[in-house]
């Protein structure tokens, strides 16, 4: 089968290689990979600056139809549509994951960076991870799975977002136009904020039912989160851009006594002002990933049409075009890139 490797630490080191097809264990389904999304963490593993284990075919947002399920799964059969999540694997018997958290499981292996990914023809993952596709959701659609169910994470298992709060989303990329419309089934006024680069998505974001949007480099975000706020700030801010320059604009736009949620993930340590948090006396929670329930609510969402994942994804690309879905993802083009391993 095709898949695309990850060869090596450095950056750029990537290859469309040919590999034996894997077989699943006896708790393993094999699913014939239909679409699979690149990530911002897919970026930071091909520049080198996410930890991977190479060689490792990367790809970790992903979805199918079961091709083979191994002597033990007894939930699934071959034909059925299913998305799975990570972990791929984790030990089932600390603290954590005894408490339904897996992403904190200190032996966790992922799968697109620690082990094989979904940039490929076929991957073979644990039953337990896998979740059916209702009917009448499309593959393309059910690809954004991983960032709804990290955006319905942090904003209905993480946070609450009440009815009339000033919910603003820095960054939108994947996770923060997702956000965006969480919040907004969730009855707040949202705002939008991005940079230049960002215009195709902000555009995006507005037809998406944010009810203002803000270009920072051209217009002052304070100003505008001033106008929707009667002067007090935001109720609650979810930074998803994870950048300084975002990081810095959230703890001047959040109110007192307000949330800021860290949701980008920083390519590594930044300065910032830590006082704001004592000073406004605010709550700050952390945010990573997601779990089971996020799942199940992020499918039910889709299959209720209260979110719209369609329009995030602008472009699709055989396997051996890697080269052009990678700068596509990178230079602002695209909003959400998908491999069609199959075309
Ligand atoms: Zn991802
Ligand atoms: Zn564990």
């Amino acid at each position: 089968m095709r898949a695309l490797v990850k060869t090596g630490g450095g950056d750029e080191d990537l290859e469309l290689r040919e590999l034996p097809e894997p077989s699943p264990d006896p708790d393993q389904v094999k699913l014939s990979i239909a679409a699979a999304g690149i990530c911002g963490t897919d970026i930071e593993i091909i520049k080198g600056t996410w930890p991977c284990r190479p060689p490792v075919v990367l790809g970790h947002e992903f979805c199918g139809t079961v091709a083979e399920v191994g002597s033990r799964v007894k939930r699934f059969k071959p034909g059925d549509r299913v998305v799975a999540a990570n972990p791929a694997k984790t030990c089932g018997m600390c603290y954590h994951c005894l408490a339904g958290n897996p992403f904190m499981c200190p032996e966790r292996v992922s799968v697109g960076y620690m082990i094989d990914g979904a940039f490929a023809e076929y991957l073979c993952i644990d039953a337990r991870q896998c979740h059916l596709i209702p009917t009448h959701v499309s593959f393309r659609e059910m690809a954004l799975g991983e960032p709804l169910s990290v955006a319905v994470h942090a904003v209905i298992e993480r946070t609450t977002v009440h009815a009339a709060d000033l919910v603003l989303v820095s960054g939108p990329g994947c996770v923060g136009l997702l956000t965006a419309q969480i919040a907004k089934l969730e009855g707040a006024t949202v705002i939008v904020a991005g940079i230049e680069k960002d215009e195709r998505r902000l555009a995006c974001a507005r037809e998406l039912g944010a009810d203002a949007v803000v270009n920072v480099s051209r217009e002052n975000l304070l100003d505008v989160v001033q106008d929707y706020s009667s002067g007090r700030g935001a109720d609650l801010v979810y930074e998803c851009a994870g950048s300084a320059a975002s990081l810095a604009n959230c703890w001047e736009a959040v109110r007192k006594e307000g949330t800021l949620v860290p949701l980008g993930v920083h390519p590594g340590p930044i300065q910032t002002d830590f006082n704001k948090i004592t000073l406004k006396e605010l709550r700050v929670i952390g945010c990573y990933s997601y779990v089971w329930t996020s799942w199940q609510r992020s499918i039910h969402l889709l299959a209720e049409g209260k979110v719209d994942t369609k329009k995030l994804v602008t472009h699709e690309f055989p396997l051996h075009q890697f080269r052009e879905a990678f700068r596509a993802t990178q230079d602002g083009t695209a909003i959400k890139v998908v491999f069609i391993p199959r075309l």
